[in-house]
């Protein structure tokens, strides 16, 4: 089978099986399976491998619950498992309780509808069908309590939240919630049910779903979201004070601010999520030139050549024409006016250091993270710094359209996310996160058109990495990935789509305008 038939990779997040670890995969396993048994040639495999992804995306916090699976029987060496397991048509959809025994071929699942909230569905009745001995050890309780169980919680302190989703029988909606926190401390949260007409009356509850919140201190109250969605319920609970979600151990190498040069004071500066700060850019800026550029001896050819362009870029499109401007001006101007091929660091070095002294342009003279600070050192800063200067500069071509008239700057209807690109490829320290954007820009950037998709794209890809790297080593505990913007700060952003949450991308666009616009940058903390 040629690569180009593999319908999925290792970066799509379901486990990819084969015949050699099928069966060590679902027997006797901790949690529950639902798998596709498909053929590459197969065409309507091909085309619903999409909603596969999807659903695998849309379910990958229940992992310790239920796992989703492929297996391709289009491939030669899975030929005798698919035939021991029965697999007569493509695609076949299967499922393994946990602690199947080793002889469990599986039972089918024959449904016609095969759309994600439906299959969603199927899994949860799947493993509401285990019993209490072969019960998912890390799946929480999915049955509805009662009052005469709730009530007695109501005034108790505790060392963490209770969420109580009150609920129609027949709704998934907290059933889903109670397996998107599954990864996630500081939180429990139960589901109960609208005839529970004691509970109702107690919690004064009217309309469902709702969810009613025991806070650890003994309080307790109605949970506020805009709209009544899974969605909305889970990031709201993922966000409460204390609630983390469990580090995944993972391959990934944490991306932090780098140890050569650590911010200095180690006082909380207080932020609000809601504003960029000028002094994350100033040290993406600082850490850029003084560190991640310094260990480049010289630049030549392609490195001095992105180096110019960055310059360039940063200096058309920087926001505000400060001091920060002005700098990257004069370092513009010097790296075009020479007509050298090859150019020792050192003396970039200089120049940003003699032109700071002599005319009191300025660049922070040291890292002072604000919006990019970590809880503890080596989490967030640089790269977290390097997102937001990009976001800003795509959400500034977009006000400006004519700004990079003449400079020379190629890159089509995205000369932002071209200079990022070769930036990230070049000179980026973590090799991985370069290769990783390689692979999407060289995937999809073409596709770009215009100034508006350019904003976008560089947002979802954000939002790609940060689903890949939730929970893992380099996700800050205080700071949780999570697709972004979340919905307390830009509900509009949101919709719900046959049970499926769904981007309003024109909304999101309006949001990263304003976000990332110039009058949204606060001096605070910048000197
Ligand atoms: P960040 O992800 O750095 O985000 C910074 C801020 O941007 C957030 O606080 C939020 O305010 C805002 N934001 C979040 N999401 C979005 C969005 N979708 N659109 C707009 N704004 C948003 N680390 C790895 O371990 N592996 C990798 O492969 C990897 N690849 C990377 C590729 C690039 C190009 C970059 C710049 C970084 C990469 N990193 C990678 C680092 C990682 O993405 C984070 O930057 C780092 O872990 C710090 O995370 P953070 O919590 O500060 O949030």
């Amino acid at each position: 089978v040629s690569t180009s038939a593999r319908l999925y990779t290792e970066e799509d997040p379901l486990v990819i099986l084969s015949s050699s670890n099928l069966k060590p995969a679902v027997t006797n396993s901790s949690s529950a399976w639902f798998l596709q048994f498909y053929s590459s040639w197969c065409g309507h495999c091909i085309q619903y491998s999409e909603t596969w992804k999807a659903l695998a995306r849309d379910v990958q916090d229940w992992q310790q619950a239920v796992r989703v699976g492929v297996l391709d029987c289009a491939q030669e060496e899975n030929f005798d498992v698919c035939k021991e397991f029965n697999i007569k048509f493509y695609p076949t959809f299967k499922y393994f309780r946990a602690h199947s025994p080793e002889t469990e071929r599986g039972t089918p699942y024959r449904g016609a509808d095969r759309e994600i909230q439906s299959v969603r569905q199927v899994m949860v009745n799947i493993l509401q069908n285990h019993t209490q001995q072969d019960w998912p050890e890390r799946c929480p309780p999915l049955r509805p309590y009662s009052s005469a169980e709730l009530l007695p919680l109501l005034g108790q302190r505790s060392d963490q939240y209770t969420a109580i989703i009150v609920e129609e029988p027949d709704s998934y909606v907290g059933r889903e919630v109670v397996l998107d926190l599954l990864q996630f401390s500081g939180v429990e949260v139960r589901r109960a049910l609208s005839l529970d007409l004691p509970l109702l009356d107690a919690l004064k509850i009217t309309t469902f779903p709702s969810v009613y919140l025991l806070h650890p201190n003994g309080s307790h109250s109605h949970l506020h979201v805009q709209k009544q969605l899974r969605f909305f319920f889970s990031s709201v609970l993922r966000t409460l004070a204390g609630v983390q979600r469990r580090v995944r151990p993972s391959s990934s190498t944490a991306v932090g601010q780098g140890g050569a040069l650590q911010d200095q004071q180690s006082a909380w500066r207080d932020f609000s999520s809601s504003e960029v700060y000028a002094a994350d850019l100033e040290s993406a800026l600082h850490y850029l030139l003084r560190v991640e550029l310094a260990t480049h001896s010289t630049l030549q050819g392609e490195e001095l050549q992105v180096f110019k362009d960055f310059v360039t870029l940063v200096s058309k499109l920087y926001p505000g024409g400060g001091s920060v401007v002005k700098l990257m001006e004069t370092l513009s101007d010097w790296l075009l006016s020479l007509p050298l091929p090859r150019i020792p660091y050192q003396a970039v070095l200089d120049l940003v250091d003699n032109k700071m002294r002599i005319s009191g342009v300025f660049l922070g003279a040291e890292l002072r993270w604000v919006g990019c600070q970590g809880s503890r050192a080596g989490l967030r800063g640089y790269p977290c710094s390097l997102w937001t200067l990009f976001h800003v500069l795509t959400v500034q071509h977009d006000a400006t359209p004519t700004a990079l008239d003449n400079t020379g700057l190629e890159g089509g209807a995205a000369p932002v996310l071209q200079v990022m690109r070769r930036y990230v490829r070049t000179f980026f320290g973590c090799e991985e996160c370069g290769r990783h954007f390689e692979r999407a820009a060289a995937a999809s950037l073409e596709g770009v058109q215009n100034r508006e998709q350019q904003v976008l794209w560089l947002w979802n890809q954000h939002n790609t990495v940060n689903d890949r790297l939730a929970g893992s080593l380099s996700d800050d505990p205080l700071f949780p990935k999570a697709p972004w913007p979340s919905p307390s700060l830009c509900a509009s952003c949101h919709d719900e789509k046959n049970g499926v949450h769904e981007w309003n991308q024109d909304n999101v666009l309006l949001f990263l305008r304003k976000h990332y616009g110039a009058s949204n940058i606060s001096p605070r903390y910048s000197l």
